[in-house]
């Protein structure tokens, strides 16, 4: 007989004042309302027949389950990082930036790409999409200040454009800006370019919050000035309207502010139909950061408290289990700075330790060159086995472990809402009903 047992990616929640309960599954997604009568039920379902009407329903929401999750989910995240039809580069134009913002880690140096490394990018891809059949390329353009170097944007986009049309695939791109250089000049090129997804940050929601930490080398308010130039998007709302992100890096300083942030961002969108949101990201506390920043860092419990009702009001439904955490951990993601060192993660560009090639002669039919092991110890995180923790938690399917970039540093990247789970699945629930029970 088929022996079945619960999930356990199961959560029951009780609904404040109603007679009655919530029950999602964090692998699947499946989220229902249970009567105390249906929760009766379930409280006896591993004894009842397989056959019966209700529990075929808890197996197909995977409620139910008559195998061992975690050693599928393995499967599933392992396959994911080498399949998959897209080559995604992460390209850092230049690692110099205009900013000094005091929390930064990234490796700041003056310095523009040559054209023999835009070069050498431009042949990575098409020798790759052609060897692994890719039909589509992501770029991510990064830095430094990538629009330092809006001409380099402009040309690598148009030969990358071509390559894609060369072979039928598709294109798409997005930026990480600090916003100081939007100008109407550079917003009309990222729209020419296919630049549609525009990463800023802003942390606090006034000069005064915010010009402390994102601090502009030449003094002017970077606060004002990105306010201002979000407004320039303005001729882009409608059917090209790229989506813009606001990060607000969180720390107990600022985090105040972060609501009155959200309130003038949501303000410009209505006025402008700029298609922005704003959304809290826990600034990061690396031993690399000056003891000021260490010192007002939120712990995961604090960031967990006060990001989750908006960061539940963004969850797209259903949740269903993602395969790998970031691209970091895909085996056609790269990140390359100017000189073509390349790297798994964005987060570690310039960091001679962390090179893994260099995009002049990397390939992944080679023998393998000096520093390959830092690709190795990413695809290792895809599923942390060794890491008891996780392997116990219920948040792993939302989480996957974390931040590879943290895990190959020693630490773990929990995420905030493992410490509200009940919080998490109310406000599920109350966003989506229990329609996402396709059981
Ligand atoms: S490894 Fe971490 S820091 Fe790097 S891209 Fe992934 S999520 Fe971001
Ligand atoms: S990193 Fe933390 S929240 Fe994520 S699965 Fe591991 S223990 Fe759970």
């Amino acid at each position: 007989m088929l022996k079945l047992k619960y999930s356990r990616y199961n959560h029951l929640v009780k609904i404040p004042d109603e007679e009655a309960f919530v029950l999602v599954n964090f692998r699947t997604g499946a989220l229902i309302r249970l009567s105390p009568l249906q929760k009766a039920v379930f409280d006896q379902a591993t004894e009842l027949p397989a056959a019966a009407k209700a529990i075929k329903r808890l197996r197909q929401g995977g409620f139910l389950v008559d195998y061992d999750e975690l050693r599928h989910m393995r499967t599933q995240m392992l396959t994911a990082g080498g399949s998959g039809r897209a080559l995604g580069l992460t390209i850092c134009p230049t690692l110099a930036c205009n900013f000094r913002c005091p929390y930064c880690f990234e490796q700041a140096r003056s310095g523009r790409m040559s054209q023999e490394v835009q070069d050498s990018i431009v042949a990575f891809a098409q020798t790759n999409m052609e060897k692994f059949a890719l039909n589509r390329l992501t770029v991510t353009w990064f830095g430094g200040e990538p629009l330092l170097c809006p001409d380099i944007i402009e040309s690598l986009s148009a030969r990358l454009m071509e390559v894609c049309q060369k072979l039928g695939a598709g294109y798409e791109a997005g930026i990480f800006t600090n916003g100081w250089f939007l100008t109407e000049e550079n917003l009309a090129l990222l729209e020419r370019r296919k630049v549609n997804t525009i990463q800023l940050t802003l942390d606090g929601a006034s000069p005064e919050t915010n010009d402390h930490l994102r601090r502009e080398a030449g003094g002017g308010s970077s606060f004002t000035r990105i306010m201002e130039n979000i407004k320039k998007m303005r001729p882009y709302a409608g059917t090209s309207a790229p989506n813009v992100v606001m990060r607000y890096n969180m720390n107990r300083e600022n985090a105040p502010y972060f609501g009155e942030l959200a309130a003038k961002i949501d303000a410009v969108a209505r006025e402008t139909g700029v298609n922005i949101t704003a959304y809290p990201a826990k600034m990061d506390s690396s031993m690399e950061n000056p003891q000021h920043i260490r010192e007002s860092a939120l712990s995961i419990d604090e960031y967990g408290d006060l990001a989750s009702p908006r960061s539940v009001k963004n969850v797209r439904n259903p949740v269903n289990f993602r395969r790998l955490y970031c691209k970091a951990q895909y085996i056609h993601g790269y990140a390359i700075d100017e000189v073509g060192d390349m790297y798994k993660c964005l987060e570690l560009v310039g960091r001679k330790e962390y090179v893994m090639g260099n995009v002049r002669n990397f390939s992944l039919f080679k023998e393998p060159g000096e520093g390959i092991e830092n690709m190795d110890r990413f695809f290792e995180t895809i599923f942390p086995e060794e890491d008891k923790e996780c392997m116990s938690c219920k948040a792993f399917p939302l989480c996957l472990g974390g931040c590879p970039r943290k895990r190959v540093a020693g630490e773990r990247g929990c995420m905030s809402l493992k410490s509200d789970l009940d919080g998490y699945t109310l406000a599920r629930y109350r966003k989506i009903g229990s329609k996402s029970y396709n059981g």
